[in-house]
């Protein structure tokens, strides 16, 4: 069977910034038959449910992996740029593992976000390198 990996949000798991999911039914039919390995970076690399939300600051994800730009909370500035960076190489460990066909993941995410729909978040951007093949879902 051919296994694919999600971001979390996208299969029903309250695990955004503001303790939301984004439920994509398409996707969550494919986690009940097994196919989705359901992962959230940001959880990953340590932060809560509630969190404040981020953006990136001077670059896209891949500048943030390089060091050349930042993860910034809106609400004051807070730097998370670390966590974030955790959280996409544990999202890749995991990739690695699983070899997914493909990863959808949820678009406008400074951690997920990839394809037309604003920057590419330090995650996918990882996955990206990694040679993996991402699908962006709005
Ligand atoms: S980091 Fe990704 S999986 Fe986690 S809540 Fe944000 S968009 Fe969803």
């Amino acid at each position: 069977m051919k296994l694919y990996m999600a971001s979390a949000c996208l299969v029903g798991a309250a695990c955004r910034y503001n303790g939301e999911a984004k439920t994509d039914e398409t996707i969550r039919a494919m986690l009940a038959r097994g196919e989705v390995v359901p992962f959230c970076p940001e959880l990953l690399g340590g932060m809560d449910i509630p969190r404040p939300a981020m953006e990136l600051s001077g670059g896209d994800g891949g500048a943030v992996l390089d060091g050349t730009a930042r993860v910034l909370a809106r609400n004051g500035g807070v730097d998370c740029t670390a966590a974030m960076q955790d959280g996409a190489r544990r999202s890749l460990a995991i990739a690695f593992a699983v070899r997914p066909e493909r990863i959808f993941l949820k678009a406008r995410s400074p951690s997920c976000g990839c394809g037309a729909g604003g920057a590419e978040g330090v995650a996918a951007a990882l996955l990206r390198r990694g040679g993996f093949m991402l699908d962006s879902i709005e």
